[in-house]
């Protein structure tokens, strides 16, 4: 445990609440209808070859290029067929085979002609073109070879990885089960979306949208009732939270003005904090921490600031990475892009900020636009942003023109 005055750089704050992860999560074995998004345990090794058998891409004819040493055109006898779900006779020397995509390519034939290539005399098939081998033909094996490895554990799931797990004839495997997520808005101010605007309050609007992020970094997240700003209330609400969840996210109050109660509300349940404060903008108020669980993992905590785009952006940069690494995800946090700056950004010297941005491009590469408000309280530019940009902390602004790293909303809470 860090001192409570330190001020943790991004970095630091980032690789100690990615440490929290470990160990990662238990691996169920799940139907792959319900793996999306889901995070790989095992490595899979193909135990078949993709495609499984030689195949026909076309409709048209099947035929052994030996039958084609004179000059064009030739003409061979149609012997039988190979449709599709059928396994085909071998192909008679000096014949031809009707065949269909998909279907397998009989013994005794090396190559499929398209029938937009071929005239039909009765019985007999003409071709005017000599094919060469393996023409129109899918080798079996040439897509994946059995005892590859094709995906690797850690990785996240994404619908063609279906696919390929559905074509290696697998109904299901083995992924990190789903991180249990409690989220909990405090403050004397909040009431649900829609209800009574009595004089005073203001409509709860972090909840809605930290479960949707959650969610989308593959956890099972659910919203508590609010708690007021009052000690014992809070309490309990931790301890009760903290006995169900993985993690418990806190929001507001994590501050130091008289109604803050969070932080001593989480060492009062016996959260061991790792560190509160991070050297960033917005969302320097951060406390994170652990409760130590006999016979079970430590549940974590990660106290978020109230102010809706601090909320939002500390979510995205430590929450949903801390759900991924749970979950053994082989990189938790996105990559940063390189992008060129379409005007001037001021920013005062001392924290990392996190400006929201616009991106487009053109013919130089990725351009990005940071908005005008950037205030922590400001929804619409969160909403309006489809970037974050990072302004060093040693920064004293960013010139138009400067290249700068952006990480996109879309990676963030993909
Ligand atoms: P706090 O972090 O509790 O000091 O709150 C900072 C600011 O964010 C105050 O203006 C609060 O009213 C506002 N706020 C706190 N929690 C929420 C919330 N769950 N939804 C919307 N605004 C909030
Ligand atoms: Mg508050």
């Amino acid at each position: 445990m860090l001192p409570v005055s330190v001020v943790l750089s991004f970095e630091d704050a980032l690789a100690r609440i990615l440490a929290l992860g470990h160990p990662v999560l238990a691996a169920e074995t799940t139907l792959i209808d319900d793996i999306d998004g889901r995070i790989l345990a095992e490595d899979v090794v193909a135990s078949v070859d993709l495609p499984p058998f030689d195949y026909s891409s076309m409709d048209g004819y099947a035929v052994s290029t030996s039958a084609f040493a004179g000059t064009p055109p030739v003409r061979l006898p149609v012997v039988g067929e190979s449709r599709t779900g059928a396994v085909p006779d071998a192909m008679t020397p000096g014949t031809t085979m009707r065949i269909f995509t998909g279907a397998a390519v009989p013994e005794g034939a090396d190559a499929v002609i398209m029938q937009e290539n071929v005239t039909r005399d009765g019985d007999a098939a003409v071709f005017t073109s000599t094919p060469r081998v393996g023409q129109n033909v899918r080798r079996r094996g040439e897509d994946l070879r059995a005892g590859t490895t094709t995906l690797t554990r850690g990785t996240r799931l994404r619908p063609p990885h279906l696919s390929l797990l559905a074509a290696l004839d697998l109904s299901s495997v083995s992924v990190a089960r789903r991180p249990e997520v409690a989220i909990l808005a405090t403050g004397d101010e909040l009431r649900r979306p829609g209800t009574d605007a009595l004089p005073g309050t203001i409509p709860e609007s972090n909840t809605v949208v930290l479960r949707a992020m959650a969610r989308r970094a593959g956890a099972r997240a659910r919203a508590l009732p609010f708690v007021r700003d009052d000690r014992a209330a809070t309490e309990r609400a931790f301890a009760a939270a903290l006995d169900e969840a993985d993690v418990l996210v806190t929001i507001g109050g994590v501050s130091v003005g008289d109604h803050d109660l969070v932080r001593p509300a989480l060492e009062a349940v016996g959260v061991e904090l790792d560190f509160w404060r991070v050297a960033m903008k917005p969302g320097k108020p951060l406390a994170v921490g652990r409760l130590a669980r006999s016979g079970r993992r430590d549940a974590i905590v990660i106290g978020l600031p109230g102010n809706p785009a601090s909320a939002m952006v500390t979510f995205a940069l430590f929450g949903c990475p801390l759900l991924r690494a749970m979950q053994g995800e082989t990189r938790p946090f996105p990559t940063a892009r390189r992008a060129r700056m379409t005007r001037a950004h001021a920013h005062d010297p001392g924290r990392l900020e996190l400006a929201r941005a616009t991106v487009s491009s053109d013919d130089a590469g990725l351009t990005v636009t940071t908005l005008g408000n950037q205030a922590s309280g400001a929804v619409t530019s969160m909403a309006h942003s489809d970037a974050l940009v990072l302004i060093p902390a040693d920064a004293s602004g960013i010139p138009a023109g400067a290249h700068v790293d952006v990480l996109f909303m879309a990676d963030l809470t993909a």
